[in-house]
């Protein structure tokens, strides 16, 4: 098997066949991220040749995977055509998968139709994980995501329309020092307008090695306290309206909450609520500043 870097993948993708289609990422520009530091390149897309070679192994290590997922940290940027190819492909290994998936910039959908989308999907692309992380923009422009809550909102409805599934992962603490609010209740106005079946929550936690962190040397942002924190994600919540199943997934998190909107609202609240009543800011820094890596 090729497998280039550090693998990230979903916690939802544990039982995915995980198939490298590309390595790295076409943007790595967002000032928080360190997640491919460790590629000697910005972005490379696998020779056919070597993923199918990939394809031939895995399928014969793990003859009843259901999904394949593509790894790497946008393979939907890649054309129309070559998607194609990649699920024929997957097909020839795999007759009987039922999905594949990968994770996606938003960015990711602009160079595709409805049309094609539509297509992608019938082919067995599904459920695509957006690192969106936030729909305020003011975090977004600061952290030079490369798109705004329209974009995020033009693109995902493109989605909807092809009827092919996603994911929206979110990165409680992305706005900085006393914007937590805002930007939960700005992003949750976002994804109130849209149909992504997990949104995945984790913390926002700076590496040295990160522009991010560059940025708190220079006097120009400042970190959200621990507890402010958790209080974003209770109003996330909140202020979330639709029936999407919600996660803190992650070592990022050090609290777990999880459950489907609206119905588990309440009892997801009432949890967070005692959490922070008993939240000891020392303590939970420290988790933070030991996690080795997300
Ligand atoms: S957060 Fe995602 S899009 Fe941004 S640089 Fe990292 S991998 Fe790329």
């Amino acid at each position: 098997m090729h497998y280039t870097g550090t693998i990230w993948r979903p916690p939802y993708e544990a039982y995915s066949a995980l198939i490298q289609v590309t390595a790295g990422c076409t943007h790595h520009s967002c000032k928080f991220c360190t997640l491919y530091e460790d590629l000697p390149f910005k972005f490379k897309m696998s020779p056919l040749k070597e993923v199918e070679g990939d394809l031939e192994e895995m399928s014969g290590m793990y003859k009843n995977a259901e999904r394949v997922f593509f790894t790497g940290a946008n393979p939907f940027v890649l054309s129309f055509d070559k998607l194609k190819t990649l699920a024929g492909m997957v097909r020839k290994y795999y007759p009987k998968v039922k999905s594949i998936g990968c994770f996606g910039r938003i960015t990711d959908v602009t160079n595709k139709t409805v049309d094609e989308l539509r297509e992608l999907h019938k082919l067995g692309y599904d459920d695509i994980t957006f690192g969106v992380e936030t729909g305020y923009d003011e975090a977004l422009a600061f952290m030079n995501k490369g798109y705004d809550s329209s974009e995020i909102i033009r693109q995902s409805k493109k989605m909807d329309e092809a009827g092919m599934g996603y994911h929206f992962f979110y990165l409680t603490g992305i706005a900085g020092k006393d914007k937590g609010h805002e930007n939960a209740v700005k992003t949750a106005e976002v994804i109130n307008q849209l149909h992504p079946k997990i949104i995945d929550a984790s913390m926002l936690t700076i590496y040295p090695n990160s522009e991010l962190y560059q940025e708190i040397q220079k006097g120009n942002w400042e970190e959200e306290g621990e507890i402010e924190k958790l209080k974003e994600l209770r109003t996330l919540i909140e202020h979330l309206e639709r029936g999407e199943y919600f996660a803190t997934d992650g070592a990022s998190n050090m609290i777990q909450v999880r459950g489907n909107l609206p119905g588990d609202k309440d009892r997801m609240l009432k949890n967070l609520d005692r959490q922070i009543e008993n939240a000891n800011e020392s303590y939970l820094r420290k988790y933070r500043e030991n996690l080795p890596h997300l």
